[in-house]
């Protein structure tokens, strides 16, 4: 039994990277390895959810394609609940907790319910994955300035938050997450903006994984070769002329 009047819980939201489990930090492997309570999704990836200790109470709270999948509300309460049962609860999150993904959600509701509050930042997918496939998302030649974009709104809101307009006379690097299932609509708003349909795309999946794929093509072809490779996330869309890099620096 816990001893509710020592012990205090605490939650720290760590970053597991991208999927290559020597990009965790030595942070996240340091508190993966003792921590009582883990909560996580599928996004990490399976090399580095194979290494969650079994001494560990494990919660998938994303079981995505199997059926049932914990609401972000659910989720919260579990986290406030293991804190305040004086556990140390890590909340595993792919790449960076704060970069989509609602880290700042969770731990707001952490704050709010006075649990105390940790953040491991991660390595990015949205910087590693075009890295690992040879994209730089900045260059001196290509691109002084990059911007990373969901996706996939939330459907239940009314309109789009994401002005395409400007979007599509930005002139850095447009990284996008969460992008796949939106692919069609995302590039037929840029186009319909004026960006130019040679415009360099790459869609990487499982970017720093064993079975990574790249696949390139312009504005103009992508959803179509897309289609045709049956792309499925995790997939981070890239746009613009740093994708050219890709021939010259990548690995693979
Ligand atoms: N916080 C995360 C992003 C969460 S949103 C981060 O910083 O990386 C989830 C999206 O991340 C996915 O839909 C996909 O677009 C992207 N993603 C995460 N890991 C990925 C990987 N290994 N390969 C490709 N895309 C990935």
């Amino acid at each position: 039994m816990v001893d509710l009047r020592t012990q205090k819980g605490k939650v720290y939201l760590v970053g597991s990277g991208p999927g290559d489990p020597e990009l965790l930090t030595i942070k996240a492997k340091r508190l993966i390895e003792s921590a009582e309570v883990i909560l996580y999704d599928q996004l990490p990836g399976e090399a580095i959810l194979d290494m969650l200790p079994e001494s560990a109470e494990r919660i998938d709270v994303g079981k995505y394609a199997g059926c049932h999948k914990l609401s972000q509300w659910q989720i919260n309460e579990l986290l406030v609940n293991r804190a305040k049962e004086g556990k140390i609860v890590v909340r595993l999150k792919g790449g960076d907790p704060y970069l989509f993904g609602r880290g700042g959600e969770e731990a707001q509701a952490l704050a709010r319910e006075g649990i105390e509050v940790e953040i491991v930042p991660g390595i990015t997918s949205a910087i590693a994955v075009p890295a690992y496939a040879g994209i730089p998302v900045t260059h001196r030649d290509y691109a002084s300035m990059v911007t990373f974009i969901t996706g996939h709104e939330d459907p239940t809101k009314d309109e789009t938050a994401l002005d395409w307009d400007l979007l599509a006379r930005f002139e850095g690097t447009l990284v996008i997450l969460m992008g796949v299932s939106m692919l069609e609509r995302n590039v037929k708003e840029l186009l319909k903006y004026g960006k130019s349909i040679d415009t360099p795309v790459a869609v990487i999946e499982r970017g720093t994984r064993p079975d990574q794929r790249v696949t390139t093509g312009t504005l103009g072809d992508i959803v179509g070769l897309c289609k045709q490779r049956k792309i499925r996330a995790p997939a981070i869309t890239v746009i613009g002329d740093v994708v050219k890099l890709h021939q010259e620096l990548a690995r693979n």
